[in-house]
């Protein structure tokens, strides 16, 4: 399984959609500061349904649509699609290859797809959650997160290991089955 590619369209300061080939192996985005190559993996763990404003560097959820500039008036929507090979079937779906997308609205309405199809937020969730992507993955390392990692409590580096574990998605179930 490898991500093969992410596109980007109205998302932070991506106007204009763009997309990303990426091959097998390592990838390196360069450019000056401010030129958005951070901003290119927040949108990779947008897609991948993280729902904190402040993972994605941002006070509200709605900063992550193109918010304009003096030259070009903002857009009314986000969207990132991501495309994953999966001919070792790695994500439990009957699909060679996997297109996870996500947009959000200036009006607050959300949507996700899985292959075209609109789904909720837990099918993309439980289909990321064994392969070692996925929101509460932590595959994203960014600034001062490791600090994060080394000053936790006891309670979460539990998580952390529970997570890397796959323990996480079966207590997710159980908490929801409970609360019904
Ligand atoms: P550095 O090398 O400093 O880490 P970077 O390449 O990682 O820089 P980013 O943090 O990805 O840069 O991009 C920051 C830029 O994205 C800023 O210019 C900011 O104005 C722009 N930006 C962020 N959110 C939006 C938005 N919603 N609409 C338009 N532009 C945005
Ligand atoms: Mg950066």
């Amino acid at each position: 399984m490898h991500l093969k590619s992410v596109t980007l369209k109205g998302f932070k300061s991506f106007a204009q959609s763009t997309t990303f080939a990426l091959e097998p192996g390592v990838t390196c985005i360069v450019g000056p500061n401010g030129s958005g190559k951070s901003n290119v993996v927040d949108a990779l763990a947008w897609v991948m349904g993280e729902q904190g404003a402040k993972t994605l560097r941002g006070g509200k959820m709605e900063d992550v649509i193109f918010a304009g500039t003096s030259t070009r008036g903002p857009l009314g929507r986000a969207e990132v699609q991501l495309t994953i090979d999966n001919a070792d079937g790695a994500l439990p779906i009957d699909y060679s290859e996997v297109t996870i997308s996500r947009t959000l609205f200036r009006t607050g309405a959300s949507e996700y797809a899985i292959n075209g199809q609109t789904c909720r937020l837990l099918d993309v969730q439980e289909l990321l959650s064994d392969s070692g992507l996925g929101r509460e993955m932590h595959v994203i390392i960014g600034q001062g997160r490791l600090d994060t990692v080394l000053q936790a409590s006891a309670e979460d580096r539990r998580g952390f290991i529970e997570e890397a574990a796959g323990i996480l998605k079966h207590r997710r179930r159980k908490e929801k089955t409970v609360r019904k």
